[in-house]
């Protein structure tokens, strides 16, 4: 048994845990006001180093416990923390209730269909439901979607603190937390990374429109938002200018987010997404241009998708001018510059502004030279 004394420390971070295991720690004195980063939380967790309040009786193995962590207010969200507060207290009771337990259920069969489709690789991705106000279900760290049994879940509130389950919860149900407080329909997130789909979020592209019906109606415009650092709280925050008109948003570098009414559904509009992607994909091989759905056809799908309840950022009809029904205007292209409407700046790449100028030049040149 060796106990650490970093009572000095305000911040926790992953570089103080792992020097502490470095120095066969099996313990770590921290002050009341300490805060702690959720890798490094897991960090602990995994090497199953105790984490100890300097008030008396507080002792708590970082796996098993989190509430000294948690009357620490041990979060790496510290300014969202005050706010915590004044919501409902958490009830760690709704882990257990039947409900739960078929959630459970639903997550385990989820996460398996994520690794037979290959969307999720070593332990990537997450799964979680928000099953009260101030209680979210989650997948743990460090555990393959096809391993994954009910005992692996854990809960969190909505700050992002473990309050039931063994396991410690993904780092990146921040992600989760983020949707869950902009989007009240929200009861379910997937995230993953099917290659297709991830292969436009690595090149900053998006699809185009009124190509499949599917895709439409269940999916439609996608966003994609800017690359930050997994895990951190500036990576969970990118995401929000997107999720109330997206059900689906690409993460640049990174792979894709979803949410929906219920966990199966969520992980219908990433086989949705990743198929379309693919298809587009496989099409564009044939070396010859995309038959497109109509304007008209697409309101008709837009109508469908209104009576379904789910999101579209063409129903903004005050957005409607910049927010066009499709990009028939680039006709062959399978891999757009985002549009204004897909929240980016709306301002072409340096290099698409170069290829127009190149093409605008070519084509004046091509006509002078014809006279
Ligand atoms: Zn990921």
């Amino acid at each position: 048994m060796k106990s650490i004394d970093l009572t000095g420390h305000k911040l926790l971070a992953m570089r103080d845990a792992q020097s502490a295991h470095s120095a066969g720690a099996t313990s770590i004195l921290v002050c009341e006001k300490c805060v702690l980063t959720p890798s490094a939380r897991d960090f602990l967790a995994q090497n199953n180093i105790a984490l100890v309040t300097s008030a008396p009786g507080k002792a708590a193995s970082a796996s098993a416990q989190v509430d000294a962590a948690r009357a620490a207010q041990l979060s790496a969200h510290g300014a969202n923390s005050g706010a915590a507060l004044s919501k409902t207290a958490p009830n760690p009771r709704l882990f257990f209730t039947p409900e739960a337990e078929a959630i459970k259920k639903e997550i385990c069969a989820v996460g398996r269909k994520l690794w037979m489709r290959q969307f999720v690789d070593g332990n990537g991705g997450n799964i979680s439901y928000r099953i009260g106000p101030n209680e979210v279900i989650c997948t743990p760290t460090l555990v393959s979607k096809f391993d994954l049994t009910p005992e692996d879940l854990s809960m969190v509130d909505l700050e992002g603190n473990q309050i039931a389950g063994t396991k410690p919860r993904t780092s990146e149900i921040f992600l989760h937390l983020e949707i869950y407080k902009a989007v009240s329909e929200a009861k379910s997130c997937v995230h993953c990374h099917p290659p297709h789909a991830t292969a436009y979020a690595i090149t900053g592209r998006v699809p185009p429109n009124l190509v499949i019906p599917e895709f439409e109606v269940f999916v439609g415009k996608v966003a994609i938002s800017p690359y930050k650092t997994p895990g951190t709280a500036e990576f969970a925050q990118t995401v929000i200018p997107y999720v109330k008109q997206h059900n689906t948003v690409l993460l640049a570098n990174h792979g894709i987010i979803c949410w929906g009414d219920t966990v199966t559904h969520a992980e219908w509009y990433a086989e949705v997404l990743e198929t379309y992607c693919w298809t587009l994909m496989l099409a564009a091989q044939l070396g010859v241009p995309i038959s497109r759905i109509t304007e008209e056809q697409g309101s008709d799908l837009l109508a469908i998708k209104k009576k379904l309840g789910l999101p579209d950022i063409r129903f903004d009809t005050s957005r409607m001018k910049e927010c066009q029904l499709s990009d028939l205007e680039v006709p062959n292209s399978i891999a757009l510059t985002p549009t204004p409407c897909d929240g980016s700046t709306g301002r072409p790449a340096e290099a698409d502004l170069e290829a127009l100028i190149k093409s605008v030049t070519d084509a004046v040149m091509g006509a002078i030279g014809e006279k």
